[in-house]
Protein backbone atom coordinates (compact mmCIF):
# COMPACT_ATOMS: atom_id res chain seq x y z
CA UNK A 1 0.00 0.00 0.00
CA UNK A 2 1.27 3.99 -0.83
CA UNK A 3 2.46 5.11 2.24
CA UNK A 4 0.02 8.42 3.52
CA UNK A 5 2.41 11.01 4.19
CA UNK A 6 -0.33 12.68 6.04
CA UNK A 7 -1.13 10.46 8.54
CA UNK A 8 -2.63 11.74 11.28
CA UNK A 9 -3.28 15.08 10.03
CA UNK A 10 -5.84 17.20 11.68
CA UNK A 11 -8.63 18.32 9.27
CA UNK A 12 -8.00 21.96 10.12
CA UNK A 13 -5.58 24.02 10.87
CA UNK A 14 -5.10 28.24 11.93
CA UNK A 15 -2.47 28.15 8.71
CA UNK A 16 -1.52 26.18 5.90
CA UNK A 17 2.15 26.72 3.92
CA UNK A 18 2.51 25.58 0.61
CA UNK A 19 6.32 24.85 0.57
CA UNK A 20 9.33 24.77 2.52
CA UNK A 21 11.80 26.89 0.75
CA UNK A 22 13.28 29.48 3.11
CA UNK A 23 10.34 31.75 2.93
CA UNK A 24 8.14 28.93 3.66
CA UNK A 25 9.87 27.92 7.02
CA UNK A 26 10.31 31.40 8.15
CA UNK A 27 6.46 32.07 8.02
CA UNK A 28 5.59 28.33 9.31
CA UNK A 29 8.57 28.93 12.44
CA UNK A 30 6.77 32.42 13.12
CA UNK A 31 3.58 31.52 12.83
CA UNK A 32 3.94 28.42 15.06
CA UNK A 33 5.86 30.52 17.79
CA UNK A 34 3.24 32.89 18.03
CA UNK A 35 0.68 30.38 19.06
CA UNK A 36 -1.21 29.51 15.25
CA UNK A 37 -1.36 25.62 14.92
CA UNK A 38 0.46 25.22 11.49
CA UNK A 39 0.56 22.73 8.53
CA UNK A 40 3.41 23.01 6.63
CA UNK A 41 3.58 20.87 3.28
CA UNK A 42 6.22 20.17 0.69
CA UNK A 43 5.73 17.82 -2.51
CA UNK A 44 9.77 17.04 -2.43
CA UNK A 45 11.38 14.66 -0.42
CA UNK A 46 13.55 17.07 1.65
CA UNK A 47 12.84 20.55 2.98
CA UNK A 48 14.90 23.86 2.14
CA UNK A 49 13.28 24.49 -1.41
CA UNK A 50 16.46 25.72 -3.26
CA UNK A 51 17.97 25.89 0.09
CA UNK A 52 18.89 22.44 -0.26
CA UNK A 53 21.33 19.64 -1.17
CA UNK A 54 22.35 16.25 -2.59
CA UNK A 55 24.41 13.44 -1.54
CA UNK A 56 26.42 10.75 -3.71
CA UNK A 57 27.91 7.55 -3.17
CA UNK A 58 31.73 8.19 -1.54
CA UNK A 59 29.95 10.42 1.14
CA UNK A 60 29.97 13.60 -0.86
CA UNK A 61 27.68 16.43 -0.12
CA UNK A 62 26.52 19.10 -2.58
CA UNK A 63 25.04 22.73 -1.23
CA UNK A 64 22.82 23.89 -4.14
CA UNK A 65 22.30 27.31 -3.62
CA UNK A 66 25.37 28.23 -0.82
CA UNK A 67 27.07 30.49 -2.65
CA UNK A 68 26.95 33.74 -0.69
CA UNK A 69 24.62 36.07 0.80
CA UNK A 70 24.43 39.58 3.04
CA UNK A 71 25.03 40.25 6.21
CA UNK A 72 21.74 40.78 7.42
CA UNK A 73 21.35 36.95 7.85
CA UNK A 74 22.67 36.73 10.69
CA UNK A 75 20.51 39.42 12.74
CA UNK A 76 17.26 37.75 10.50
CA UNK A 77 18.31 34.09 11.78
CA UNK A 78 18.86 35.52 15.17
CA UNK A 79 15.70 36.87 15.72
CA UNK A 80 13.58 34.73 13.87
CA UNK A 81 15.45 30.88 14.10
CA UNK A 82 18.01 30.42 16.55
CA UNK A 83 21.33 32.05 18.06
CA UNK A 84 23.30 28.80 17.46
CA UNK A 85 22.08 28.91 13.75
CA UNK A 86 22.96 32.89 13.44
CA UNK A 87 26.86 31.74 15.08
CA UNK A 88 26.75 29.41 12.07
CA UNK A 89 27.43 32.63 9.70
CA UNK A 90 30.44 33.45 8.48
CA UNK A 91 32.66 36.09 6.16
CA UNK A 92 33.58 34.48 2.72
CA UNK A 93 36.51 37.01 2.33
CA UNK A 94 37.88 36.07 -1.14
CA UNK A 95 35.94 37.05 -3.60
CA UNK A 96 37.94 37.08 -7.26
CA UNK A 97 37.06 38.77 -10.74
CA UNK A 98 38.98 37.39 -13.88
CA UNK A 99 38.40 38.50 -16.97
CA UNK A 100 39.31 40.24 -20.13
CA UNK A 101 39.21 43.70 -18.28
CA UNK A 102 40.46 42.98 -14.86
CA UNK A 103 42.09 40.47 -12.41
CA UNK A 104 41.43 41.60 -9.02
CA UNK A 105 40.30 39.62 -5.42
CA UNK A 106 38.35 41.66 -2.78
CA UNK A 107 36.36 41.28 -0.18
CA UNK A 108 33.13 43.21 -1.56
CA UNK A 109 32.87 45.52 0.70
CA UNK A 110 31.83 49.33 0.63
CA UNK A 111 35.81 50.23 1.74
CA UNK A 112 36.87 47.61 -0.42
CA UNK A 113 35.05 48.71 -2.96
CA UNK A 114 35.92 52.31 -2.81
CA UNK A 115 39.67 51.56 -2.89
CA UNK A 116 39.67 49.33 -5.88
CA UNK A 117 37.14 51.72 -7.70
CA UNK A 118 39.79 54.83 -6.66
CA UNK A 119 42.82 53.17 -7.05
CA UNK A 120 42.58 50.87 -9.82
CA UNK A 121 39.91 52.40 -12.04
CA UNK A 122 40.76 55.93 -11.80
CA UNK A 123 37.52 57.23 -10.55
CA UNK A 124 37.35 60.45 -8.49
CA UNK A 125 36.53 59.73 -4.64
CA UNK A 126 33.47 61.99 -5.08
CA UNK A 127 32.12 60.41 -7.49
CA UNK A 128 32.91 56.85 -5.39
CA UNK A 129 30.96 58.23 -2.35
CA UNK A 130 28.09 59.76 -4.24
CA UNK A 131 27.54 56.40 -6.38
CA UNK A 132 27.24 54.45 -2.61
CA UNK A 133 25.25 56.96 -1.29
CA UNK A 134 22.72 57.24 -3.67
CA UNK A 135 22.49 52.97 -3.83
CA UNK A 136 22.03 52.99 0.09
CA UNK A 137 19.30 55.40 -0.16
CA UNK A 138 17.51 53.60 -2.54
CA UNK A 139 13.82 51.70 -1.46
CA UNK A 140 10.57 51.07 -2.31
CA UNK A 141 9.27 54.06 -2.51
CA UNK A 142 11.66 55.79 -5.19
CA UNK A 143 11.15 56.05 -8.86
CA UNK A 144 10.69 53.04 -9.95
CA UNK A 145 11.23 53.95 -13.77
CA UNK A 146 14.88 54.66 -13.70
CA UNK A 147 16.81 51.79 -14.69
CA UNK A 148 20.34 50.25 -13.25
CA UNK A 149 21.37 51.21 -16.88
CA UNK A 150 20.70 55.27 -16.25
CA UNK A 151 22.41 54.73 -12.99
CA UNK A 152 25.14 53.44 -14.03
CA UNK A 153 25.10 56.32 -16.94
CA UNK A 154 24.93 58.62 -14.35
CA UNK A 155 28.04 57.94 -12.51
CA UNK A 156 30.01 55.87 -14.57
CA UNK A 157 29.72 57.08 -18.26
CA UNK A 158 31.57 54.82 -20.45
CA UNK A 159 32.99 52.63 -18.11
CA UNK A 160 31.73 49.17 -18.87
CA UNK A 161 34.53 47.79 -16.71
CA UNK A 162 33.13 49.26 -13.93
CA UNK A 163 29.56 48.50 -14.77
CA UNK A 164 31.19 44.73 -14.55
CA UNK A 165 32.71 44.93 -11.54
CA UNK A 166 29.62 46.35 -9.73
CA UNK A 167 26.56 44.65 -12.08
CA UNK A 168 28.41 40.89 -12.30
CA UNK A 169 28.43 39.72 -9.24
CA UNK A 170 24.20 41.15 -8.60
CA UNK A 171 23.16 39.58 -11.67
CA UNK A 172 24.91 35.87 -10.76
CA UNK A 173 22.72 36.58 -6.89
CA UNK A 174 19.77 37.42 -8.80
CA UNK A 175 19.22 37.40 -11.95
CA UNK A 176 18.70 41.33 -12.61
CA UNK A 177 20.09 42.92 -15.64
CA UNK A 178 20.35 46.55 -16.36
CA UNK A 179 17.21 47.57 -18.05
CA UNK A 180 15.69 46.69 -14.40
CA UNK A 181 14.87 49.23 -12.17
CA UNK A 182 17.82 50.89 -10.41
CA UNK A 183 16.18 50.45 -6.99
CA UNK A 184 16.31 46.76 -7.10
CA UNK A 185 20.15 47.02 -8.08
CA UNK A 186 20.69 49.95 -5.22
CA UNK A 187 19.21 47.46 -2.48
CA UNK A 188 20.52 44.26 -3.08
CA UNK A 189 24.34 45.65 -3.51
CA UNK A 190 24.33 47.94 -0.69
CA UNK A 191 23.19 44.66 1.77
CA UNK A 192 26.34 42.96 0.19
CA UNK A 193 28.36 46.35 0.43
CA UNK A 194 27.56 46.82 4.05
CA UNK A 195 29.64 44.18 5.53
CA UNK A 196 30.71 41.39 2.23
CA UNK A 197 29.23 38.33 1.41
CA UNK A 198 28.32 35.39 3.65
CA UNK A 199 28.02 31.85 4.10
CA UNK A 200 26.75 29.19 6.33
CA UNK A 201 29.22 27.05 7.93
CA UNK A 202 28.27 23.69 8.72
CA UNK A 203 26.66 23.30 5.01
CA UNK A 204 22.84 23.32 3.74
CA UNK A 205 21.92 20.05 5.33
CA UNK A 206 22.88 21.65 8.92
CA UNK A 207 21.39 24.61 8.50
CA UNK A 208 17.93 22.86 6.82
CA UNK A 209 18.01 20.45 9.44
CA UNK A 210 18.19 22.54 12.49
CA UNK A 211 15.43 25.11 11.01
CA UNK A 212 13.34 21.59 11.75
CA UNK A 213 14.28 21.02 14.78
CA UNK A 214 13.25 24.30 16.08
CA UNK A 215 10.03 23.94 13.62
CA UNK A 216 9.31 20.69 15.41
CA UNK A 217 10.00 22.00 18.85
CA UNK A 218 7.23 25.13 18.27
CA UNK A 219 4.93 22.51 17.04
CA UNK A 220 4.83 22.85 13.40
CA UNK A 221 2.90 19.90 11.72
CA UNK A 222 5.85 19.32 8.89
CA UNK A 223 5.01 17.02 6.20
CA UNK A 224 7.42 16.47 3.28
CA UNK A 225 6.11 14.57 -0.14
CA UNK A 226 3.04 16.58 -0.19
CA UNK A 227 1.79 18.02 -3.16
CA UNK A 228 -0.88 20.93 -2.87
CA UNK A 229 -3.00 19.90 -6.28
CA UNK A 230 -5.64 23.03 -5.87
CA UNK A 231 -6.10 26.06 -2.90
CA UNK A 232 -9.76 25.82 -1.75
CA UNK A 233 -11.20 29.32 -1.79
CA UNK A 234 -15.05 30.60 -0.84
CA UNK A 235 -17.50 31.74 -2.78
CA UNK A 236 -17.01 35.52 -1.01
CA UNK A 237 -13.45 35.02 -1.68
CA UNK A 238 -11.52 33.45 1.20
CA UNK A 239 -9.20 30.85 1.24
CA UNK A 240 -10.66 27.46 3.05
CA UNK A 241 -8.42 24.81 2.81
CA UNK A 242 -6.33 22.58 0.49
CA UNK A 243 -6.08 19.66 -1.50
CA UNK A 244 -3.43 17.71 -1.14
CA UNK A 245 -1.87 14.34 -2.28
CA UNK A 246 -5.82 13.79 -2.64
CA UNK A 247 -7.07 15.24 0.47
CA UNK A 248 -8.73 18.08 1.91
CA UNK A 249 -7.70 20.02 4.41
CA UNK A 250 -9.11 23.24 5.65
CA UNK A 251 -7.49 26.40 7.03
CA UNK A 252 -8.40 30.03 8.19
CA UNK A 253 -5.07 31.64 6.48
CA UNK A 254 -2.88 30.00 3.87
CA UNK A 255 0.55 31.36 2.57
CA UNK A 256 1.93 30.21 -0.63
CA UNK A 257 5.79 29.56 -1.08
CA UNK A 258 5.35 28.30 -4.66
CA UNK A 259 5.57 30.40 -7.50
CA UNK A 260 3.61 33.43 -7.67
CA UNK A 261 2.08 33.00 -11.58
CA UNK A 262 1.31 29.01 -10.27
CA UNK A 263 0.31 30.13 -6.95
CA UNK A 264 -2.94 32.64 -8.78
CA UNK A 265 -3.28 30.99 -12.28
CA UNK A 266 -3.16 27.39 -11.12
CA UNK A 267 -3.36 26.63 -7.34
CA UNK A 268 -6.51 28.72 -7.09
CA UNK A 269 -7.99 29.39 -10.81
CA UNK A 270 -7.87 32.68 -12.42
CA UNK A 271 -12.21 32.32 -11.85
CA UNK A 272 -11.44 33.84 -8.56
CA UNK A 273 -9.96 36.54 -8.88
CA UNK A 274 -10.47 40.57 -10.71
CA UNK A 275 -10.01 40.19 -14.35
CA UNK A 276 -7.62 43.40 -13.85
CA UNK A 277 -5.75 41.21 -11.29
CA UNK A 278 -5.59 38.13 -13.28
CA UNK A 279 -4.22 40.39 -16.60
CA UNK A 280 -1.51 41.96 -14.08
CA UNK A 281 -0.33 38.79 -13.16
CA UNK A 282 0.06 37.19 -16.32
CA UNK A 283 1.97 39.74 -17.32
CA UNK A 284 4.70 39.20 -14.63
CA UNK A 285 8.30 38.26 -15.90
CA UNK A 286 9.61 35.25 -14.49
CA UNK A 287 13.25 35.76 -13.91
CA UNK A 288 15.60 33.39 -15.62
CA UNK A 289 17.04 30.14 -14.57
CA UNK A 290 20.59 28.46 -14.65
CA UNK A 291 22.74 25.98 -14.84
CA UNK A 292 25.13 24.06 -12.12
CA UNK A 293 28.09 21.68 -12.59
CA UNK A 294 29.04 19.86 -9.29
CA UNK A 295 32.74 18.77 -8.57
CA UNK A 296 33.82 16.46 -6.02
CA UNK A 297 37.79 15.54 -5.49
CA UNK A 298 39.07 12.96 -4.51
CA UNK A 299 38.65 12.49 -0.51
CA UNK A 300 41.70 13.92 0.91
CA UNK A 301 42.90 15.29 -2.40
CA UNK A 302 42.68 19.23 -2.09
CA UNK A 303 43.89 22.71 -4.07
CA UNK A 304 45.78 25.61 -3.02
CA UNK A 305 43.58 28.64 -2.20
CA UNK A 306 42.00 30.34 -5.02
CA UNK A 307 39.31 32.60 -3.70
CA UNK A 308 35.47 31.36 -2.78
CA UNK A 309 33.62 32.94 -5.32
CA UNK A 310 35.67 33.39 -8.74
CA UNK A 311 33.70 35.26 -11.38
CA UNK A 312 35.56 34.11 -14.45
CA UNK A 313 34.17 35.58 -17.85
CA UNK A 314 36.13 35.66 -21.27
CA UNK A 315 34.08 38.01 -22.79
CA UNK A 316 34.50 41.62 -23.12
CA UNK A 317 32.33 44.10 -21.16
CA UNK A 318 29.49 43.28 -19.52
CA UNK A 319 26.60 41.44 -21.41
CA UNK A 320 23.84 39.90 -20.44
CA UNK A 321 23.16 37.91 -23.27
CA UNK A 322 26.65 36.24 -23.19
CA UNK A 323 25.99 35.65 -19.45
CA UNK A 324 22.84 33.81 -20.28
CA UNK A 325 23.84 32.00 -23.65
CA UNK A 326 24.16 28.07 -24.01
CA UNK A 327 27.68 28.65 -25.35
CA UNK A 328 28.98 29.64 -22.42
CA UNK A 329 31.49 32.45 -21.57
CA UNK A 330 30.88 33.11 -17.91
CA UNK A 331 30.97 30.86 -15.05
CA UNK A 332 30.97 32.32 -11.44
CA UNK A 333 33.08 29.11 -9.57
CA UNK A 334 32.19 28.83 -5.68
CA UNK A 335 35.04 26.74 -3.83
CA UNK A 336 34.05 24.66 -0.98
CA UNK A 337 36.96 24.11 1.27
CA UNK A 338 36.92 21.47 4.47
CA UNK A 339 36.11 23.98 6.85
CA UNK A 340 32.32 24.21 5.09
CA UNK A 341 32.08 21.41 6.69
CA UNK A 342 34.22 21.04 9.65
CA UNK A 343 35.74 17.78 10.35
CA UNK A 344 35.07 16.91 6.88
CA UNK A 345 38.58 16.09 4.34
CA UNK A 346 36.66 17.16 0.98
CA UNK A 347 37.16 19.76 -1.36
CA UNK A 348 34.06 20.50 -3.97
CA UNK A 349 33.73 22.85 -6.53
CA UNK A 350 30.34 24.54 -7.86
CA UNK A 351 30.17 26.37 -11.20
CA UNK A 352 27.49 28.43 -12.20
CA UNK A 353 26.10 29.85 -15.11
CA UNK A 354 22.55 32.05 -15.95
CA UNK A 355 20.57 30.27 -17.83
CA UNK A 356 17.53 30.49 -20.54
CA UNK A 357 14.91 28.21 -19.58
CA UNK A 358 13.74 27.38 -23.45
CA UNK A 359 17.71 26.82 -24.39
CA UNK A 360 17.20 23.57 -22.58
CA UNK A 361 13.06 22.57 -22.64
CA UNK A 362 12.96 21.17 -25.81
CA UNK A 363 15.80 19.18 -26.56
CA UNK A 364 15.46 15.68 -26.88
CA UNK A 365 16.57 13.29 -24.70
CA UNK A 366 20.08 12.40 -26.30
CA UNK A 367 20.53 16.16 -27.04
CA UNK A 368 19.80 16.83 -23.35
CA UNK A 369 22.37 14.20 -22.20
CA UNK A 370 24.77 15.20 -24.81
CA UNK A 371 24.67 19.23 -23.69
CA UNK A 372 24.86 18.15 -20.05
CA UNK A 373 27.60 16.48 -20.68
CA UNK A 374 29.42 19.38 -23.20
CA UNK A 375 28.31 21.48 -20.08
CA UNK A 376 30.29 19.17 -17.46
CA UNK A 377 33.48 19.26 -20.08
CA UNK A 378 33.67 22.66 -21.10
CA UNK A 379 33.38 23.89 -16.95
CA UNK A 380 36.41 20.99 -16.23
CA UNK A 381 38.60 22.64 -19.45
CA UNK A 382 38.04 26.14 -17.77
CA UNK A 383 38.59 25.30 -14.21
CA UNK A 384 41.98 23.70 -15.35
CA UNK A 385 43.35 27.43 -15.30
CA UNK A 386 42.83 27.39 -11.64
CA UNK A 387 43.01 24.23 -10.76
CA UNK A 388 45.55 22.35 -12.41
CA UNK A 389 45.29 18.90 -12.69
CA UNK A 390 41.12 18.82 -12.32
CA UNK A 391 40.61 16.00 -14.33
CA UNK A 392 42.81 13.55 -12.10
CA UNK A 393 41.51 15.43 -9.02
CA UNK A 394 37.92 15.18 -9.91
CA UNK A 395 36.38 11.83 -8.77
CA UNK A 396 32.70 12.71 -9.57
CA UNK A 397 31.55 15.41 -11.45
CA UNK A 398 27.41 16.37 -13.16
CA UNK A 399 25.51 18.54 -13.75
CA UNK A 400 22.19 20.53 -13.29
CA UNK A 401 19.92 22.83 -15.63
CA UNK A 402 16.61 24.93 -15.66
CA UNK A 403 14.70 21.69 -16.29
CA UNK A 404 16.09 20.10 -12.79
CA UNK A 405 14.93 23.52 -11.06
CA UNK A 406 11.59 23.39 -12.53
CA UNK A 407 11.34 19.70 -11.67
CA UNK A 408 12.39 19.75 -7.94
CA UNK A 409 10.82 23.09 -6.86
CA UNK A 410 8.33 23.28 -9.36
CA UNK A 411 8.97 26.90 -10.42
CA UNK A 412 7.55 27.77 -13.67
CA UNK A 413 10.34 27.73 -16.24
CA UNK A 414 12.59 26.61 -13.06
CA UNK A 415 13.23 30.29 -12.53
CA UNK A 416 15.63 30.29 -10.03
CA UNK A 417 14.66 34.23 -8.77
CA UNK A 418 11.12 34.39 -8.86
CA UNK A 419 9.55 37.09 -11.19
CA UNK A 420 10.75 40.31 -12.18
CA UNK A 421 9.87 43.73 -9.95
CA UNK A 422 6.33 43.79 -11.07
CA UNK A 423 5.49 40.49 -9.48
CA UNK A 424 5.96 41.78 -5.81
CA UNK A 425 2.75 44.38 -6.20
CA UNK A 426 0.86 41.36 -7.29
CA UNK A 427 2.21 38.79 -4.45
CA UNK A 428 1.45 41.74 -2.10
CA UNK A 429 -1.93 42.32 -2.98
CA UNK A 430 -2.97 38.89 -3.35
CA UNK A 431 -5.40 39.14 0.38
CA UNK A 432 -6.84 42.37 -1.15
CA UNK A 433 -8.36 39.61 -3.74
CA UNK A 434 -8.83 36.80 -1.28
CA UNK A 435 -9.04 37.22 2.41
CA UNK A 436 -6.34 34.89 4.60
CA UNK A 437 -4.25 34.19 0.90
CA UNK A 438 -0.86 35.09 1.31
CA UNK A 439 2.06 34.59 -1.16
CA UNK A 440 5.70 34.87 0.70
CA UNK A 441 8.69 33.85 -1.44
CA UNK A 442 11.44 35.09 -4.33
CA UNK A 443 9.62 37.55 -6.05
CA UNK A 444 10.45 41.32 -7.41
CA UNK A 445 13.95 41.00 -7.44
CA UNK A 446 14.40 42.37 -3.80
CA UNK A 447 12.76 39.57 -2.22
CA UNK A 448 14.96 37.09 -3.56
CA UNK A 449 18.02 35.40 -2.52
CA UNK A 450 17.69 33.78 1.03
CA UNK A 451 17.85 36.85 2.83
CA UNK A 452 15.51 38.05 0.70
CA UNK A 453 13.20 35.39 1.08
CA UNK A 454 13.53 34.87 4.91
CA UNK A 455 12.64 38.66 5.15
CA UNK A 456 9.63 38.08 3.28
CA UNK A 457 8.88 35.21 5.03
CA UNK A 458 9.00 37.45 8.28
CA UNK A 459 6.74 40.48 7.14
CA UNK A 460 3.97 38.00 5.36
CA UNK A 461 4.24 35.92 8.66
CA UNK A 462 2.87 39.26 10.74
CA UNK A 463 0.41 40.04 8.01
CA UNK A 464 -1.39 36.66 8.90
CA UNK A 465 -0.64 37.03 12.82
CA UNK A 466 -2.72 40.39 12.28
CA UNK A 467 -5.36 38.62 10.32
CA UNK A 468 -5.64 35.10 12.86
CA UNK A 469 -5.01 37.19 15.89
CA UNK A 470 -8.93 39.14 16.12
CA UNK A 471 -10.43 35.68 15.24
CA UNK A 472 -9.14 34.19 18.02
CA UNK A 473 -10.04 36.41 20.53
C1 LIG B 1 21.44 27.48 -8.46
C2 LIG B 1 21.01 28.53 -7.50
C3 LIG B 1 21.95 29.18 -6.75
C4 LIG B 1 21.56 30.15 -5.84
N1 LIG B 1 22.51 30.75 -5.07
C5 LIG B 1 22.15 31.63 -4.15
C6 LIG B 1 23.11 32.22 -3.28
O1 LIG B 1 24.29 31.91 -3.34
N2 LIG B 1 22.70 33.14 -2.38
C7 LIG B 1 21.40 33.49 -2.27
O2 LIG B 1 21.09 34.33 -1.42
N3 LIG B 1 20.45 32.95 -3.06
C8 LIG B 1 20.80 32.02 -3.98
N4 LIG B 1 19.85 31.46 -4.79
C9 LIG B 1 18.46 31.88 -4.64
C10 LIG B 1 17.84 31.33 -3.36
O3 LIG B 1 18.22 29.99 -3.16
C11 LIG B 1 16.34 31.44 -3.46
O4 LIG B 1 15.98 32.77 -3.80
C12 LIG B 1 15.63 31.10 -2.15
O5 LIG B 1 16.19 29.95 -1.55
C13 LIG B 1 14.19 30.88 -2.51
O6 LIG B 1 13.40 30.68 -1.38
P1 LIG B 1 11.84 30.71 -1.51
O7 LIG B 1 11.31 30.86 -0.15
O8 LIG B 1 11.42 31.67 -2.54
O9 LIG B 1 11.39 29.25 -1.97
P2 LIG B 1 11.89 28.14 -3.00
O10 LIG B 1 13.28 27.78 -2.66
O11 LIG B 1 11.57 28.55 -4.37
O12 LIG B 1 10.96 26.93 -2.56
C14 LIG B 1 9.61 26.82 -2.87
C15 LIG B 1 9.16 25.47 -2.33
O13 LIG B 1 7.78 25.29 -2.62
C16 LIG B 1 7.59 23.92 -2.98
N5 LIG B 1 6.36 23.82 -3.75
C17 LIG B 1 6.04 24.49 -4.87
N6 LIG B 1 4.81 24.16 -5.29
C18 LIG B 1 4.33 23.26 -4.40
C19 LIG B 1 3.10 22.55 -4.28
N7 LIG B 1 2.11 22.72 -5.16
N8 LIG B 1 2.93 21.69 -3.22
C20 LIG B 1 3.91 21.52 -2.30
N9 LIG B 1 5.10 22.17 -2.38
C21 LIG B 1 5.31 23.03 -3.41
C22 LIG B 1 8.82 23.58 -3.78
O14 LIG B 1 9.04 22.20 -3.86
C23 LIG B 1 9.90 24.30 -2.96
O15 LIG B 1 10.42 23.48 -1.95
C24 LIG B 1 20.20 30.48 -5.70
C25 LIG B 1 19.24 29.81 -6.47
C26 LIG B 1 19.64 28.84 -7.36
C27 LIG B 1 18.61 28.10 -8.15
Amino acid sequence: MARDFLKDARDHYDVIIIGSGLAGLTSANILARAGHSVLLLEHHYQLGGMATWFKRSGGHIFDISLHGFPVGMIKSCRKYWTQEIADSIVQLKGIRFENPQFSLTTTFNRDDFTRLLIEKFDIAPETVKGFFDTARKMNFFDDQTKTTRELFEEFFPGRDDVVRLLMEPITYANGSTLEDPALTYGIVFSNFMSKGVFTFQGGTDHLVNQMKAEMQANGVDLRIRCLVEKIEVSPDRKVTGVVVNGRRIGCSALVSNANIKSTILKLVGEEHFDRSYVEETKAVRLNNSSCQVYIALKPGVGFEPCGDLLFHSEHRGFDVDAMLSRDVSSRTFSFYYPETRPGSDRYMIVSSTNANYKDWADLSDEEYDASKRDLCETTLDCLEQYVPGIRDKAVHIEASTPRTFEHYTRHLQGASFGTKFEGLKVSKELPEQIGGLYHAGSVGIIMSGWLGAVNYGVIISNEVDKYLTPAMT
